[in-house]
């Protein structure tokens, strides 16, 4: 099989050389992009992060492709109708960071709580009082978690050994997770009116698009805390921004942006030229979010640990040693 990896380090790319001998292994080290596609499209396989937008036209550009194995547990950069109709399988990587992600998420709200990064900035500066540094306790707030799957349900765990109280709103409530780990289900529009806190672990899905917008932005508790680390497109970015505006969120924490793509891809399309379509207005509103002085902004970086990647990395080969044998695991597809 031709297999194609997209952006591996070096250490994965010996791993994955010694476990998948025998095959003709491609590695690229940028996202899979359309212009690129003489690169890879007589590809069996392709593994692939979440930069690598596949979408339908470069499916059909594919004719051997018969697999992909995304080193992700999300999945909507990949276009899974066009997948379906050209009868290629799809496998991701389920359940490699519930506790990582979860750890980055908290590790947001412990920032904004505590005011972090200003107190680190002002002792940088020489400042060395806590004078304009006063946070909040996070004992006995309510954090209302969106999503109780493998991620939502260890940020549950972390909130509980913080002492606080936690409720949730799932489409498939875990009521046996909530009576062992106290926790209480609530319907959605309860959730925004009685939270201090909101973090988001739901897919970026139709139904989850722009789940907090700007006709529901009013429900929200004054002063609420917002922490993403799903997908950008959960929330509505604009609705964010009049939130954080109107006093409404008083700060958030995100780890994902709705137009992030394009933020990662800036350097290399000011230097190529922007040959594809941007939606500028989205763009203009992510650099107000990075520079807004009460959010803080990571690069979708809560995957990011030693231990996760090695999850991911062996997962994906055993994707695709499965699908190879004919018997695919962890498809989506
Ligand atoms: P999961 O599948 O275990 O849990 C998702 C939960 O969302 C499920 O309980 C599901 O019932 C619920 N859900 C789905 N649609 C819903 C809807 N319309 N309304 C309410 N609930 C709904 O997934 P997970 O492992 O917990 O991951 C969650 C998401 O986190 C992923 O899909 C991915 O987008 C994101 N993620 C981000 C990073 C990162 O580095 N920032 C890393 C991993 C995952």
């Amino acid at each position: 099989m031709k297999i194609v990896f997209s952006e591996l380090e070096e250490w994965e790319k010996s791993i994955v050389k010694d476990r998948l001998l025998g095959n003709e292994l491609v590695f690229i080290d940028k996202p899979l992009r359309e212009e690129d596609i003489e690169q890879y499209m007589d590809a069996d396989i392709i593994s692939i992060f979440v930069d690598s937008k596949i979408n339908r036209s470069m499916i059909s550009r594919m004719p051997n492709l018969k697999f992909i194995a995304t080193r992700s547990t999300g999945y909507d950069h990949i276009d899974l109708e066009a997948c379906k109709e050209y009868g290629i399988v799809v496998s991701n990587v389920p359940r490699y960071g519930e506790n990582t992600v979860a750890e980055h998420a908290f590790a947001l709200l412990l920032a904004i709580a505590k005011n972090l990064l200003q107190s680190i900035r002002k002792v940088e500066h020489g400042e060395f009082n806590p004078k304009g540094l006063r946070g909040i306790d996070l004992k006995g707030k309510t954090l209302g978690v969106i999503g109780t799957g493998n991620i939502g349900k260890n940020m549950i765990r972390i909130a509980k050994g913080f002492g606080m109280n936690v409720i949730a709103y799932d489409i498939h409530p875990d009521l046996e997770a909530a009576s062992t780990m106290g926790y209480k289900y609530v319907e959605f529009e309860e959730l925004l009116r009685n939270s201090d806190i909101i973090s988001i672990h739901v897919p970026l899905l139709e139904s989850t698009r722009h789940m907090i917008n700007k006709q529901n932005l009013n429900l929200l508790k004054r002063g609420v805390i917002i922490i993403n680390t799903a997908r950008g497109g959960v929330i509505d970015t604009e609705a964010l921004l009049i939130g954080l505006d109107k006093g409404i969120i008083s700060a958030a924490g995100l780890d994902v942006l709705e137009g992030e793509q394009e933020i990662k891809e800036e350097p290399q399309l000011l230097k190529e030229g922007f040959r594809k379509k941007i939606d500028y207005k989205l763009l203009a509103m992510d650099y107000m979010l990075i520079h807004h002085p009460r959010v803080i902004v990571t690069p979708h970086n809560a995957f990011n640990t030693a231990e996760a990647l090695q999850r991911i990395l062996f997962t994906t080969i055993d994707n695709i040693k499965s699908f190879i044998e004919g018997r695919p695991i962890n498809r989506v597809i």
